[in-house]
């Protein structure tokens, strides 16, 4: 194993060092953890985007890797700028194929994608929904190997109204599952709760974006008259079936997750560069993983992050002490169990 500090070292430097990574990226893999904005590979936005946009595209790729920005504002630039390229279905349609050709080159056979429902030229979320099918199917068709399924993300924020179409087209277009993300601290999750308890009722699984933000640890909201932990709240509530990130919980919420042995989708690189923690060995799932915790190492947001599912295996691998390809094939099986199709 190699003896480079993954603390002082840019990954993309680290990973080709480490002996085991190109078996390990032969060898099948699945995510669950994958938001499709941030994941289109660069070559396609490249391909689609004015010559502009394209500049600016790889000039905030290069100081990513350069850290020459804080994240926050790098970050607050990229979503916006992949907004600003992908503009129609069809090019989310062709968008979403691309990713496939992607995560197949990367061995990956399962993926759960997401994505929240977007209005693009004057068109309807269901024609949105209707595009990311038929990629995730022609993507499907390219690449024989790879099984692709979709989960819908809705923000806590989401009125009510947005919340009941977004289940209405789940249960209607063969939807996988739910993701509520977005930050704890913006809206009141209790005014689309109504409509993700009827998902939970129809048999759509929920998993939970929880503890990304240290803000969560003492937030707080009111139910019945009285003041509780917003984190255990939702928790006890919607009952995920897992959870995302899981970085900064308080103790409450913690053991929950720990008692009902509910899988975390742990994405390490976003941690880090997102600033959740400041190394890749502060993660608390590592600890976890090793009491026999179900933990699965995810992406998240490819592009910004500079990552494949093979490099975040590798890193986790590196933190646990353990063999990568164990490690991958481990996974595998935990999502065989815990994923949501
Ligand atoms: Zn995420």
């Amino acid at each position: 194993m190699s003896t480079v500090s993954i603390q002082s070292t840019f990954i993309d430097q680290l990973v080709p060092a480490l002996h085991n990574y190109n078996r390990l990226k032969q060898q099948p893999k699945s995510e669950i953890h994958l938001h499709l904005g941030g994941s289109y590979p660069q070559s396609y936005l490249t391909k689609i985007a004015t010559a502009q946009q394209a500049q600016q595209l790889q000039d905030l790729i290069a100081q990513i890797r350069n850290r020459d920005m804080s994240y926050e504002s790098i970050f607050a630039q990229f979503f916006p700028l992949i907004e600003k390229i992908v503009i129609t279905n069809r090019q989310v349609e062709d968008g979403v194929v691309a990713l496939c050709d992607e995560l197949a080159k990367d061995h990956v056979t399962y993926v759960e994608i997401r994505t929240g429902l977007k209005q693009l030229g004057g068109s309807t979320w269901e024609d949105y929904l209707n595009a990311v099918m038929k990629g995730m199917h022609r993507g499907a068709q390219n690449n024989p190997n790879l099984k692709v399924s979709l989960i819908l993300s809705l923000r806590r924020n989401s009125s009510q109204e947005e919340a009941k179409e977004a289940v209405d087209l789940a249960l209607e277009h063969g939807v996988v599952g739910l993701d509520i993300s977005g930050d704890i601290t913006k809206g009141n999750i209790q005014n689309i709760m109504p409509e993700l308890l009827r998902a939970k009722q129809e048999h759509l699984p929920i998993t939970l974006h929880i503890g990304e933000n240290k803000k969560e640890l003492t937030q707080t909201i009111e139910v019945g008259g009285n003041r509780i932990s917003q984190q255990l709240f939702e928790l006890q509530t919607l009952n995920p079936k897992r959870v995302g990130h899981a970085v900064h919980l308080t103790q409450e919420a913690k053991n929950w997750i720990v008692e009902k042995k509910i899988p975390i989708e742990c994405c390490p690189s976003s941690s880090v560069m997102a600033g959740m923690i400041s190394s890749y060995h502060e993660h608390p799932a590592y600890e976890l993983y090793h009491n026999g915790h179900p933990c699965i190492f995810c992406s998240d947001d490819t592009l910004p992050f500079i990552t494949t599912l093979s490099q975040e295996l590798t890193i986790a691998a590196q933190c646990l002490n353990q063999d990568p390809q164990e490690l991958a094939e481990h996974q595998r099986q935990l999502v065989e169990e815990h994923r949501f199709k």
